[in-house]
């Protein structure tokens, strides 16, 4: 991949939703867009391709921003994806 010096769109954020914009964007040929994610690329990891493997992504740093509610009485996480797909 090789970067440039200027693009139309830049994209924070990898995600569902990051992901859909700049796919539709790039429906325009002549549109650069750029998309800047804080987790790496996990699109071939079999924890993300194998469904059953859902589960070693919870509290884990490298897919999870690992969230918490505030302390309380019962508390929940707040599971928030982290890597190019969301
Ligand atoms: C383990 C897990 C399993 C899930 N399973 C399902 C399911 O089976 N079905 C379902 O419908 N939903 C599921 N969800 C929920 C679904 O993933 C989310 O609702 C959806 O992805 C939210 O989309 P989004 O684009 O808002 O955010 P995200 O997809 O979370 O995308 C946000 C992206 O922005 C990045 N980011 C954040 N801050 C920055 C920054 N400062 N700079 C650069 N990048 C940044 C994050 O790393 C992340 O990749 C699951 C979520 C998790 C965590």
């Amino acid at each position: 991949m090789t970067l440039q010096q200027e693009y139309d769109y830049v994209v924070v954020g990898g995600g569902t939703a990051g992901l859909v914009l700049a796919n539709r964007l790039t429906e325009d040929p002549h549109v650069e867009v750029a998309v800047l994610e804080a987790g790496s690329d996990r699109l071939k990891d079999p924890r993300i391709t194998t469904p059953g493997l859902t589960s070693a992504l919870y509290d884990n740093p490298e897919f999870d921003w690992i969230f918490r509610s505030t302390p309380q009485v019962s508390q929940i996480s707040l599971e928030k994806s982290k890597y190019i797909e969301g």
